[in-house]
């Protein structure tokens, strides 16, 4: 192929004004991105050579090397791994696969700390090198190609790239940032190195740094042609409990998450038994921006014995704990199975099925923590992450007993962080029912009519204001042995806690007003289909109420703004 020049697609060079922009006061990220990447394609390689051995030519030993030439002003980011065709450098380093764009620009705070976290949570970190580089070249040939298969592609980061066939005879990828003018701070090994600590540490494959000697003569610093790891790779899971600092699991948690707060609670276990493996699962302090997709890429990856085999998010974490972080390395899988498979595995369900319950016990130790603290926590991870909780009651029925536990909710006691236990706890003599409502908002549902005769007698209703309450409230129907009962629905049967004398006032007033209430329902017919005398009401004249078993007036109105 001669050279070809493209252009970027248009949220490409949206984002290439912004990174470069925006992100300049964290610019030496361009390195953990562009390392990231290399380590990801590692991965994959040593995935795919799983079924085709031979793309590992002569070079099974998988690693990135990072170089510099001080006189060509350039930083190079080698790596031995998967690779690039042509049309893969055109479609994957020219548009962007992932949809989010613009949430990502919306997302920019002006804050460049936090920013630069954001660039790698949302897949467009290639880009990053254009910070510190007035054009990047990319040489890649892809595992299994011949060597005349190989491409360059090129840019300067404004509005189009080239590319062209070359001939590369090792496989994998370099990429060669040209420095701009006044970033010679980065041609130099310890500004290099010490960037790689500080990001790449974790990266399970070997970063390889060309031996750095003092030569007397020369009175400097001189390359040798030998090459030395500058990271630990020391895949901390792997490693023993007692010998790992607080400090390390944060920093890990920080790099695979792109988080700039260190998690709020991790668990990190050994499991054995008919599946044996190790678990190292966090919980973030606040909600990632897009919490509310539901198909985002896993936060989970599956190892088999240290070798990444796949991150897919549903197979080893159920949906509504999409949140959830970390890794998850198998001791007994098999290596060589196609990702198909492994997704229907037993043992990857047996896996799934532990890490849920591990999550869960993480959490229920925050909540039912004797220390106020921990209590607390739960209290903030409700805040940012109860909705999707929620989810699970209607989703996992196998835990929907432990997770009901877990719900905090509103109500007329408390404006917040009130459990059914909470609730049941306070139930009046001869109250047999948990009464709530669903609103909008907390302001409407605490203005509501229904609630009248409830705060007359001091009965405790709980207040529900998400969208997803009504679908939990249509997996959930008692808790333990107690109905939860909605008060707009039907005609509210307060049993017990009505005295003989006030039931029997409002059957005297139901005779009475026979005529008045046959008059309504004659005027209301087709719009309204029963009008009762009702003893739910203090202070208002009258309130609209469906059926038991209807859909509740909230959700009726949800659908409608949702076009239904
Ligand atoms: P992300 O890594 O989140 O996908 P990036 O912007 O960092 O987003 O990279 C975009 C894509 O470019 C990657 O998904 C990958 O397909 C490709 N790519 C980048 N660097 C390499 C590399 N060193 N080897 C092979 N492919 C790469
Ligand atoms: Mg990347």
């Amino acid at each position: 192929m001669d050279k070809q020049t493209h252009s970027f697609q248009a949220e490409v060079k949206q984002i290439l004004h912004l990174v470069t922009h925006s992100l300049y006061s964290n610019k030496e990220i361009f390195l953990r991105e562009l390392v990231s990447n290399a380590s990801d394609a590692c991965d994959k390689l040593r995935f795919e050579a799983l079924d085709h051995p031979q793309f590992l030519e002569d070079q099974p030993n998988l690693e990135v090397r990072v170089s510099f030439d001080a006189e060509a002003r350039t930083v190079t980011i080698s790596d031995n791994g998967i690779g690039l065709s042509a049309e893969e450098a055109i479609a994957h380093l020219g548009t962007i696969a992932k949809s989010g764009t613009r949430e990502f620009m919306a997302k920019l705070e002006g804050d460049q700390k936090k920013d630069a976290h954001l660039i790698g949570q949302f897949g467009v970190g290639f880009y990053s090198g254009f910070i510190v580089a007035d054009r990047i070249t990319v040489e890649s040939r892809r595992a299994g190609l011949p060597a005349d298969q190989g491409v360059r592609w090129s840019s300067e980061g404004t509005g189009d790239f080239e590319v062209e066939t070359i001939t590369k005879p090792g496989r994998g990828t370099d990429v060669i940032l040209h420095l701009r003018e006044g970033e010679e701070e980065f041609l130099k090994t310890w500004r290099l190195k010490s960037t790689i600590a500080k990001y790449s540490d974790h990266i399970s494959l070997p970063i390889l740094m060309r031996k750095e000697e003092w030569d007397a003569d020369k009175a400097t610093q001189v390359l040798k042609d030998e090459w030395e790891p500058v990271n630990k790779a020391s895949a901390l899971w792997t490693r023993a409990k007692s010998d790992i600092t607080q400090a390390e699991y944060d920093a890990f948690y920080q790099q695979i998450s792109y988080d700039t707060e260190p998690p709020l609670a991790f668990t990190h276990n050994r499991v054995e038994g008919r599946s044996e493996y190790t678990q190292l699962l966090y919980i973030p302090a606040k909600a990632p921006f897009d919490l509310w997709n539901r198909d985002k890429r896993g936060g989970v990856k599956l190892y088999v014995k240290r070798v990444f085999i796949m991150d897919d998010a549903e197979a080893l974490m159920p949906v509504y704990l999409r949140f959830v972080k970390g890794v998850i390395d198998s001791a007994d899988l098999p290596l060589n199975v196609s990702r198909e498979l492994l997704q229907e595995s037993r043992d990857v369900k047996a896996i799934r099925e532990g890490s849920t319950k591990r999550v869960l016990s993480m959490l229920e130790s925050l909540a039912n923590s004797e220390d106020a603290t921990e209590r607390d926590k739960y209290a903030r991870f409700w805040t940012d992450f109860g909705q999707v909780l929620k989810e699970g009651v209607g989703e996992d029925h196998a835990n929907q007993e432990r997770l009901v536990k877990l719900l905090r909710f509103a109500s007329t006691h408390a404006d917040q962080n009130v459990s059914f236990a909470d609730y049941v706890s306070r139930m009046k003599e001869g109250q047999e029912a948990i009464y709530y409502i669903t609103a909008d908002s907390l302001a409407a549902a605490k203005n509501s009519p229904q609630l009248e005769i409830f705060r007359k007698k001091g009965i405790e209703v709980l207040l529900l204001t998400e969208r997803v309450d009504e679908w939990m409230l249509s997996h959930l129907y008692e808790f333990e042995g107690k109905s939860l009962q909605s008060v707009a629905k039907g005609a509210v049967d307060l049993g017990q806690l009505q005295d003989e004398e006030e039931k029997k006032k409002a059957e005297e007033a139901a005779e009475q007003f026979k005529p008045v209430l046959d008059r309504l329902k004659t005027a209301l017919e087709g719009r309204a289909k029963d009008v009762r005398v009702t003893t739910r009401l203090v202070d208002s004249p009258a309130c609209v109420v469906v059926e038991e078993g209807d859909i509740s007036g909230h959700l009726a109105r949800m659908l409608k703004q949702a076009g239904q």
